[in-house]
């Protein structure tokens, strides 16, 4: 049985030591301190405690890194596919095992409710499962004769790789890039959030004691315009895998130009749920709220935008107030909260400016649109209604328990307004006419699209972006396809006749 004073107590316990010790950088299997000796602070959103000091890393940390990683590479490269599965499955099973105390940290670093963190961080382990699974094969390819040659082709890990990820469900998301990166051979340099680190340290030390050699992961705390911008300019680095907002893939973008770097991006999103009126309501109402007010509305997959039939529009908006009103806010450590406060002070002045922005340009606040306590940033789940698809709040990526509705008259509408944004993440379509679905989706520019469902993931499915949501796709072989490189060898057979010059 698990309580907020239970969660309380050993929380405490695992926070001794982070703030006893620091937030270190672990770099070819050592934990040290920035070169600079510099740390910041990171502080809780709860009550903006200080939690602990991290190092505060620039370009001579990332050196250091990069050449650990470039040291450990070849080395990591050549283990066996199967010896690889083996220590990947530890990590798993090490993850699995401190899944709570991941959970906890996670909670306290970010303000992510415990429902949604303890199963975060269990997927977490199963990431490692999934491409640990997947090592063995992850070099195979085919035999493709040519009349004269018989073409070979196959895979190899592209080299070290940096990973850049964002702060909110850090530790899922981590794995989730880091995993594929070791199962295909590739050596990693992490560079996590500055505003939630704590779990990138958990993550690394589990990593270590699984048994990666010194070199395979290497951890590099610091800023985005410090540590995470000399990641992305260093030569040695041949891909960067970046989860984050679009305007800063835009960026690392241009600073990797110079090094040629192959990027992977998964930035922002807008989302729209687009419910039609032959739709089955009960459940578009459950994974609308549960698609936007879960993990705080702060995921890139949060559905938004609600694109109501006008028809439904009246009796479904208001269900849904009744259903927000009733959203509980709290302490992320208690297991009845379902929001926690936002993840820092300058995200929920963002969060928040979008109220009196909504009331500018005319929509209708019909639930929350305020704070909630006077300590921490705790805001209230709220609803925008009576929205146009030119506002702000339509357009924007808020990032926050914020939802937006608009409302369209018939499927060409719907299927405009949908489309009109600049992001193409994902779309959810509730309707029970099959053509209506199939045809919508196709016309529908997003990445993913989920069909009377709320987001569920399915690791051998392609996850990725459209338009400004991003560049290439996580899951499957899609991974491998980014961290690694196909070759092609061709054999020539006897009747190869090679043109003479000069005979
Ligand atoms: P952010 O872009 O501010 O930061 C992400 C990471 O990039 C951090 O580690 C940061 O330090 C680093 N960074 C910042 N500037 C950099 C620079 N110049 N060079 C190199 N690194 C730099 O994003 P955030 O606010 O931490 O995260 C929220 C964003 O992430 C949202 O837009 C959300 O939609 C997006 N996101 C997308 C997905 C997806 O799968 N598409 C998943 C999760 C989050």
């Amino acid at each position: 049985m698990t309580d907020l004073a239970t969660h309380q107590a050993a929380l405490a316990g695992h926070l001794e030591r982070h703030r006893a010790e620091g937030i270190q950088n672990l770099i070819g299997g050592q934990t040290v301190p920035a070169a600079s000796r510099q740390t910041f602070a990171t502080t809780s959103p709860v009550d903006e405690s200080h939690i602990a000091d991290v190092a505060r890393s620039g370009a001579e940390d990332i050196d250091d890194a990069a050449s650990a990683a470039k040291a450990a590479f070849r080395d990591w490269a050549a283990w066996d596919g199967a010896k690889r599965k083996a220590v990947l499955h530890k990590v798993a099973d090490a993850i699995a095992a401190r899944a709570d105390e991941i959970a906890l940290c996670e909670c306290w670093d970010t303000g992510q409710a415990w429902r949604f963190m303890s199963k975060a961080a269990l997927r977490g382990a199963e990431n490692f499962r999934f491409f640990a699974d997947m090592a063995p094969s992850a070099r195979d390819g085919q035999t493709l004769p040519s009349p004269n040659h018989l073409n070979v082709t196959g895979r190899v890990p592209i080299g070290p790789v940096g990973v850049i990820t964002p702060w909110n469900t850090p530790f899922m998301l981590s794995t989730w890039k880091i995993a594929p990166a070791l199962a295909a051979g590739c050596t990693v340099v992490h560079k996590p959030a500055e505003f939630s680190p704590l779990t990138a340290r958990l993550l690394s030390e589990i990593c270590h004691a699984a048994g990666l050699p010194d070199g395979v992961l290497n951890l590099v705390n610091g800023f985005g315009e410090e540590a995470g911008k000399a990641l992305t300019e260093h030569p040695d680095i041949k891909a960067i895998a970046f989860v984050g907002e679009s305007r800063t893939g835009s960026m690392i973008m241009k600073l990797g130009a110079d090094t040629l770097k192959r990027v992977h991006f998964e930035l922002g999103g807008k989302n729209p749920v687009v419910v039609f009126d032959d739709a089955d309501l009960e459940r578009a109402l459950d994974a609308a709220i549960f698609m936007i007010y879960s993990l705080n509305g702060e995921r890139c997959t949060s559905s938004s935008r609600l694109l109501l039939h006008e028809t439904i529009a009246d009796d479904f908006e208001a269900r849904l107030i009744e259903r927000v009103n009733r959203i509980k806010v709290g302490h992320p450590l208690d297991p009845a909260t379902e929001v926690g406060p936002l993840i820092h002070q300058t995200h929920f002045d963002k969060v928040t400016s979008y109220f009196d922005r909504a009331r500018a340009e005319g929509a209708t606040i019909a639930a929350g649109g305020t704070r909630v306590g006077d300590q921490g940033c705790f805001v209230a789940p709220t609803l925008f209604t009576g929205a146009t698809n030119d506002m702000a709040i339509a357009q924007e990526e808020i990032f926050g328990p914020v939802l937006t509705t608009i409302r369209f008259k018939d499927e060409e509408e719907a299927l405009r307004i949908a489309n009109d944004v600049a992001y193409g993440l994902t779309g959810y379509l509730w309707t029970n006419d099959l053509t209506r679905a199939l045809r919508f989706s196709d016309a529908l520019e997003a990445g993913m699209i989920w069909v009377n469902s709320e987001n569920v993931r399915h690791l051998p499915t392609p996850f990725g972006g459209m338009k400004a949501s991003g560049i290439g796709r996580d899951g499957g072989d899609w991974s491998f396809e980014f961290y690694m490189e196909q070759k092609n060898i061709a054999f020539a057979t006897g009747a190869h006749r090679i043109p003479k010059l000069g005979a």
